[in-house]
């Protein structure tokens, strides 16, 4: 049997990068135990959503049409309801991906003269759009939903007084993202995140409170819905999808937070009642019951990139040794160079797709041009191991995901042999 060291070498990897990661991975040994209690946890919690709602055989039945009466698709959002312990769950191939998810949750709960705070500074590029600080049709401004901002303080706390004083009558609903998304501020933790929503509505009782969750859901043993928010939001191309979901958005949340959410996703009237499931129920159960476990992989590989590239001297949010509340990791390498040589080694570690090279490109939603290297089974799919971000200063990369640790580590590993390879680091 070969072994491993040439295994790796016939990936493309030399023996001296391997021998730089396995040095670094020593020392992470009891952090990965800690993620992997955090999975088991999770996994319990799974586990426990699906037997107490009697999951069987008969949920992962094909619709199609109206998709009236369908108990499989009722059921699994019980089952992510009863997961985030939320009175009810909009869980659907219909919501198109985390804007989309985000944009019904807005516009469902938010009418012609309401204002939208977000506390903790600009939301994810795509929101810009949404919310209408871009201009764009159908934006919430154009339907009259005015929008206000308070930035986070320098050292990346919330600014309370600023906040306080942004809240007024016509604060109909507060945004709050936990992940840092493209910028380089910390992402929150649960327990922070449920600190600022119990202020919120202690300033405006009955303020509606929503947290973009995206890429933050199984991180922690907690989520933002245990902690107060009205709803939570995220896309299942990303972590509750467990890497199986081919599609799909979800909202939890309140009974009546939710209905709204329903009514804005089809009709006024239908709501939750119609929305055939097309045979894609058992890849969504799947994965749901995945996701602790694939997420405790990308966490791992999160950590070991801040690990490796951190110790060759570039910034990297969180840092080495933080405490994580997402699965990204920003590494700001410097220079559109290093970017490229960085994503070229995460596409040529992918199972799908590795013989291509990534090269920047503009995208809808985004404005300034954007690198991806992702070599996923489900395209676009950021629960998958890929690396992306803007071409603009500080040159950082935003490195998420991976199916297994096995593939995140290898795809560490190969980003760091082209930066070796052409010059634009030593080791
Ligand atoms: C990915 C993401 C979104 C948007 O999700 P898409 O599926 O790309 O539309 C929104 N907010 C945050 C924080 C995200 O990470």
């Amino acid at each position: 049997m070969k072994e491993l060291e040439s295994m790796y070498e016939d990936l493309g990897v030399s023996r001296a990068v391997y021998a730089y990661g396995e040095k670094i991975l020593e020392d992470l040994k009891p952090r990965f135990a800690g993620i992997d209690r955090n999975a088991e946890y999770n996994q319990a919690k799974v586990l426990h959503a699906m037997q107490e709602n009697r999951v069987d055989a008969t949920c992962f039945a094909a619709t199609t049409g109206y998709g009236y009466d369908d108990l499989g698709r009722d059921k699994l959002e019980k089952v992510y309801a009863a997961t985030f312990h939320t009175e009810a769950a909009l869980v659907r191939p219909q919501i198109t991906c985390g804007t989309h998810a985000l944009a019904v949750a807005l516009s469902a709960n938010l009418l012609p003269g309401d204002e939208l705070l977000s506390p903790v500074g600009a939301p994810y590029d795509t929101l810009e759009e949404v919310i209408g600080i871009r201009e764009s049709k159908c934006s919430l401004k154009e339907y009259g939903v005015s929008y206000r901002q308070v930035d986070l303080l320098p050292d990346g706390n919330f600014d309370y007084d600023g906040i306080r004083a942004a809240i007024t009558e016509k604060t109909k609903l507060i945004t709050i993202q936990r992940s840092k998304g493209y910028a380089t501020r910390p992402s929150f933790s649960v327990q922070k995140i449920g600190e600022l929503i119990a202020f919120c509505k202690s300033v405006k009782p009955g303020v509606t409170c929503m947290v973009d969750n995206c890429y933050g859901e199984f991180v922690e043993t907690i989520e933002p819905s245990d902690l107060g928010a009205d709803m939570i939001v995220g896309s299942l191309i990303k972590n509750p999808g467990g890497g199986l979901a081919p599609i799909g958005g979800y909202i939890c949340g309140t009974k009546e937070c939710v209905e709204r959410c329903s009514y804005r996703l089809s009709a006024p009237g239908l709501g939750q009642e119609v929305g055939a499931n097309l045979g894609l129920l058992p890849s969504l159960y799947q994965g749901f019951f995945l996701a602790p476990t694939v997420v405790s992989g990308a966490l791992k590989g999160a950590i070991f990139a801040a690990n490796v590239y951190e110790r060759l001297g570039f910034r990297v949010v969180p840092n080495g040794s933080e405490s994580r509340h997402d699965i990204i990791q920003a590494v700001e390498l410097g220079s559109a160079e290093r970017m490229l040589a960085f994503c070229k080694g995460i596409q040529a570690a992918a199972p799908v797709d590795s013989y291509v090279t990534p090269v920047p490109w503009a995208m809808p939603g985004y404005d300034s041009e954007v690198v991806m290297a992702a070599g996923a089974f489900v395209q676009g799919s950021s629960i998958e191991l890929s690396a992306d971000g803007p071409i603009r200063p500080p040159y950082a990369v935003y490195f998420q995901g991976g199916l297994t640790w096995y593939h995140a580590k290898l795809g560490i590993l190969m980003s760091l042999q082209k930066l070796v390879e052409q010059g634009l680091v030593a080791l």
